[in-house]
């Protein structure tokens, strides 16, 4: 018992729960950072882990340790995202029941790296190692190379993800990993043309310059030198220190083997890269009349090399529009800024096309080639909250998402929580805490959400222009407690110019993230909330205040309360008893009886308080399991 209390004064507490002053924010956090000083990362509220970007590497994910976590008990061992998801996994084979693990945190708060950790203890997770290892080496290989393609070095994170992922990986009956399916969500095609100052282009173009032999090189008409490519070189920051953009190529050009991309395919997909780069460098002039000239003929040769067009017809799309009228196709020409406008949504939508087609691909690969039934256990690693001193169209459907996502957790968390009870006969006080869906509803209500009304303008025939639409906003939304006026020119161009279209991004991405929620609703979930300790990417520095700022928004300390109103602890009264009778002289060492009344005769024993616990019609809950938690320095002399 001492050394529990000398553990504590030294690396805190494993689990929240067990805080003395649980409703004391400064206490939770002072909490965090104790043990972040320490070098563990990890703590739990319940079976929510808590995870603080170290920014260096601990040694936590070794082969060893990755061992260390199979087959234990969630509570015997240290927090981890290997206990998690070994937790998750576990009751999935066990109940034959589909699991998800929910990643959530700002960027650059590591999620990217927690969701790796999770796939490869899943990947790892088999019985017959020999003829798993072709499942296992896809489904890993499918992070080199959506990685190269959908993340970019932002001023927040030198590896941000751009995309959003949800991958299920397939399970056999017998718990072997067979398979995979990857979904993605809304990339951010615009870095594909434009970068803020300190940041890239997407990785891939990077790799390709520094990484491909020179025969690949002359083949696409590139040169070495980023700084060439209009394209990579408007962040001025075409080197990263952490990246290593060649290593990164040789990665990448792994990846498509094992995933069994053929050489034409491979072919295929450099082509169109360097293509988009030959696209950027193409620019224009303005003629007497104004019109568009093309600068430069030679990248719109190169170009049009690449993708099999004639070079003729690649001229004359940038610098014209086709539009129908009445049955009459009408070409006109553009000005120099129509025509930039137009190269540039040609290279995103090219792009954007490739990224889909790759998934489509992976998705190919990792097919099972099993039939029957599967249990699966979903990961969601999705762009974390950003807020610029600029925010676009595709920032407020970041945070839209991860406002979802926020919903998700607190349904889920909240709900289970209660159902469980209400099963087990269990009465319980209902905790209150902010629920966001007021601020859900603010973006997608059918109607009057922004959602709707920017659909509205954007398919309005006629004058339709940022300022109606920030108009029509400020007119319906005033009254709105979470509503704030804000700037709306640039932000759509996209949308505006496609009054066309029935679908319009925004009500594309609300329907596919709708369609997530539901995937998600329908699995049993695992939480790992990542936190990011300082804004300059710094190892070995807690920022009190950045931590307090993500521990409020995150709902922390209300996921506490809550979990603390009820109980932490609970388990199957076989479980419990195979477990923990030989503490009891009434059940050690010969019992026979109902293992409830050996439960209830250990739980006396142990001299629990009345109020410290519940039977439930099949399990026992206990509030704080303070006896239980081995300590960690005990866990690392084993
Ligand atoms: P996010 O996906 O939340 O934006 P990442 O997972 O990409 O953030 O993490 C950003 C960076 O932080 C990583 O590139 C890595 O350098 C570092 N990092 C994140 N998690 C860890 C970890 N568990 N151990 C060591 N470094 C980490
Ligand atoms: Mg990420």
């Amino acid at each position: 018992m001492e050394s529990v209390l000398e553990d504590r004064a030294r690396i805190g507490v494993p689990d929240a729960i067990l805080l003395e002053d649980y409703l004391n924010e400064s206490v939770f956090i002072d909490n965090l950072k104790k043990r972040y000083q320490q070098n563990i990362i990890y703590t739990y509220i319940g079976q929510v882990v808590i995870s603080v970007n170290p920014y260096t590497d601990l040694g936590l994910y070794t082969e060893d340790c990755l061992e260390k976590y199979r087959n234990v008990n969630f509570y015997e061992v240290p927090p981890h995202v290997f206990a998690i998801t070994e937790n998750a996994y576990r009751s999935m084979v066990a109940e034959t029941t589909d699991h998800c693990i929910l990643i959530s945190g700002e960027s650059g708060a590591g999620k990217t790296e927690a969701s790796k950790q999770v796939l490869r203890f899943l990947a790892a997770t088999s019985l017959h190692r020999r003829e798993m290892d072709r499942v296992r080496d896809r489904l890993l290989q499918s992070n080199p190379l959506l990685e190269a393609f959908g993340n970019a070095k932002t001023n927040r994170n030198d590896n941000s993800s751009r995309f959003g992922k949800y991958m299920d990986i397939e399970f056999n009956f017998k718990g072997d990993p067979v398979g995979g399916h990857i979904l993605n969500y809304l990339l951010e095609k615009s870095r594909v043309v434009h970068q803020e100052e300190g940041e890239r282009n997407f990785h891939i173009f990077y790799q390709l310059l520094a990484g491909a032999p020179d025969e690949l090189l002359e083949k696409l008409h590139l040169q070495r030198d980023a700084n060439n490519y209009f394209y990579l070189k408007q962040g001025e920051s075409c080197t990263v220190d952490s990246v290593n953009d060649r290593a990164d190529f040789e990665a990448v050009d792994h990846a498509l083997d094992i995933l069994s991309f053929t050489t034409e395919e491979q072919e295929a997909i450099w082509d169109v890269v360097g293509a988009i780069l030959h696209l950027g460098n193409v620019a224009f002039k303005a003629d007497d009349d104004g019109l568009a000239r093309v600068k430069d003929e030679t990248p719109i040769v190169n170009c049009s090399k690449l993708i099999g067009c004639d070079k003729d017809v690649l001229r004359k799309a940038l610098t014209h529009r086709t539009i129908e009228a009445r049955g009459d196709i009408v070409t006109s020409p553009l000005n120099p800024e129509q025509a930039v406008y137009a190269r540039d949504a040609l290279a995103k939508s090219v792009y954007e096309r490739v990224f889909n087609w790759l998934v489509v691909r992976l998705n190919h690969s990792l097919e099972s080639p099993e039939s029957g039934r599967k249990t699966l256990l979903g990961i969601l690693d999705i762009y974390g909250f950003e807020i610029f001193d600029k925010n676009g169209f595709e920032q407020f459907c970041i945070n839209y998402c991860n406002e979802k996502l926020q919903q998700v957790f607190i349904e889920l968390t909240l709900r289970s929580e209660q159902e469980e009870y209400y099963r087990e006969g269990i009465e319980w006080e209902k905790v209150q805490y902010f629920d966001n869906k007021i601020i859900c509803d603010l973006v997608e209500e059918k109607h009057k959400g922004i959602i709707s009304l920017l659909d509205e303008e954007c398919l309005r025939p006629g004058d339709a222009t940022d300022l109606t639409f920030l108009n029509k906003m400020n007119s319906h939304l005033a009254t709105h407690n979470h509503y704030f006026s804000y700037e709306t020119s640039d932000n759509s161009k996209d949308e505006f110019s496609q009054k066309k279209r029935p679908v319009t991004a925004a009500t594309q991405f609300k329907n596919s993230l709708a369609g997530l929620m539901t995937i998600l609703m329908s699995k049993e979930p695992s939480y790992i909330r990542c936190i990011k300790p300082n804004d300059d990417k710094r190892s070995y520095y807690f920022d009190e205040e950045r931590v307090s700022h993500q521990v409020k928004y995150l709902g922390l300390m209300e996921n506490l309360r809550v979990r603390r109103a009820g109980f932490a602890y609970r388990r199957a009264y076989e479980i419990f008893l195979g477990r923990y009778k030989s503490v009891c002289p009434a059940t050690w060492p010969k019992y026979n009886g109902p293992a409830k009344d050996g439960v209830m005769a250990i739980v006396q024993h142990l001299g629990y308080h009345p109020d410290d616990y519940r039977m439930g019609e099949t399990k026992l809950f206990i509030r704080l399991p303070k006896t239980l938690f081995l300590t960690e320095d005990a866990f690392q002399k084993r």
